[in-house]
């Protein structure tokens, strides 16, 4: 038996970051950036009011005072989006809209609530144009201004290779009127099933029957973690009908299978996977999952998942998962994890890392989890009430309630105390 970091570093040694292409920005969401994106312009691009109010030359207004107000001239309203050739000259004041670009000769924005506009209820209903404003608080120069290149300045790299890509990067990137951004292409990720006993969804089942239900959780796996699925469906424990099937995958970055690589397996599965590529099976001291597959079908990576439900869900997040992050260009690979208090006992009886599957809950500041019912790997329903993955180590035989454990977070829970 190998144990999980072995058979990691392994599946990441075979697997290449993909090349990069130029995507439509919000398609990237998720994805890392293949370049460093360098501005072209100021943003904001002009020095612009950080307020509703009036541009003023700051030295007009030194004297104003709540009860002996300095009154200005209001020689032009300036509205965002617009830009004026009016000078502020001394004694005037222009009308002013948050955003719009500063005019020539102004250096401060009294804010409306300054001025005896803002006396009014709503300074929005005011007719616009009006001949005077009186100014009730004196105004510092670069008042209320915002400076032209203050977020982001030409020249400057903005956001770096490698970086992964959130809204907020979305968010400049677009500040910067990119409508695309060069990233490392999604991994196209073929999901084969198999088994004679399994029926595409949709279809009665006859005796001895079940639903494919692996392609479905592996495929929304696939999704989530970034890459595209290609659902190749079911083969029969056929070699006719596996090799047909694989060679479907051959188009795809990664091939996942589900089922046929374990001990008592078919034969079928196993030879074909051999004569068809290059394939290795290993028995990993993991708990569920200890069987799986690796290798290649032409040039496409395979792993072989195990059939078991919760097996096939918890392979993916060890070895899938960190391949599909690498294809994508990610770095890191880990899950992020907590130490939380294990409600429950739980014992390891052979040696293997168990993964338990729990239920994090935040109490005060510490983390709390507790086991989501039978841990059975056929137990699909254990892991739809699961955040997260509580770990027993290989050399540890028991946990005892109450005991402390690391949990790999498969989702994170919503604080409670919030
Ligand atoms: P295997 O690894 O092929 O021996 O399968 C182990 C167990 O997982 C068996 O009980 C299978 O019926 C079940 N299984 C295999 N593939 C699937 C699937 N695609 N969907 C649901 N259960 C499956
Ligand atoms: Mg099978």
């Amino acid at each position: 038996m190998i144990s999980v970091e072995a058979a990691l570093q392994r599946v990441l040694e075979q697997v290449e970051q993909l090349p990069p292409e130029e995507a439509p920005l919000l398609e990237t969401l998720g994805q890392v950036l293949a370049e460093d994106v360098v501005a072209h312009l100021d943003v904001p691009p002009l020095d612009n009011a950080a307020m509703d109010g009036y541009a003023v030359r700051a030295a007009d207004t030194t004297a104003a005072d709540e009860h002996s107000p300095v009154s200005l001239r209001v020689i032009a309203d300036l509205a965002a989006g617009y830009t004026t050739d009016i000078v502020v000259g001394p004694g005037t004041a222009i009308r002013i809209m948050t955003g719009a670009p500063l005019p020539a000769e102004a250096d401060a924005v009294v804010q409306f609530e300054h001025t005896d506009e803002g006396r009014r209820v709503n300074p929005r209903l005011e007719p616009a144009r009006r001949e005077n404003v009186a100014i009730l608080v004196p105004a510092k120069s670069g008042l209320n201004v915002r400076r032209a290149g203050e977020d982001i300045r030409a020249g400057q790299v903005v956001l770096r290779r490698g970086t992964a890509l959130r809204p907020a990067e979305l968010g400049v990137l677009a500040s910067l009127g990119r409508s695309t951004a060069l990233v490392y292409r999604r991994p196209l990720v073929a999901v084969l099933s198999t088994g004679d006993e399994l029926v595409p969804l949709g279809q009665p089942l006859r005796p001895g029957q079940i639903y494919n239900s692996n392609s479905y959780a592996i495929a929304a796996q696939v999704r989530r973690t970034g890459g595209v699925p290609l659902l190749l469906g079911i083969a029969r424990d056929l070699p006719e009908e596996l090799i047909a099937r694989l060679h479907e995958a051959r188009r795809a970055d990664l091939l996942i299978t589900t089922g046929g690589v374990s001990m008592g397996d078919f034969d079928v599965v196993k030879n074909v996977l051999a004569s068809e590529g290059e394939v290795t099976f290993w028995r990993v001291r993991m708990k569920p999952g200890k069987p799986l597959a690796f290798g290649r079908i032409g040039p496409t990576p395979h792993l072989g998942l195990p059939g078991n439900p919760v097996s096939a869900m918890v392979t993916f997040e060890m070895f899938a998962r960190p391949a599909i992050l690498k294809m994508m260009g990610k770095g890191n690979y880990r899950k992020p994890s907590v130490r939380a208090t294990l409600e429950q006992g739980a014992r390891n009886t052979d040696g293997r890392r168990v993964y338990l599957r729990a239920y994090v809950r935040k109490v005060g500041d510490d983390f709390v989890a507790s086991l989501t019912g039978p841990q059975g790997s056929h137990i699909a329903t254990s892991m739809t009430g699961a955040n997260g993955l509580a770990i027993l180590p290989e050399d540890a035989a028991e946990v005892r309630p109450g005991e402390r454990v690391q949990v790999l977070m498969l989702d994170w829970p919503e604080d409670e105390n919030l």
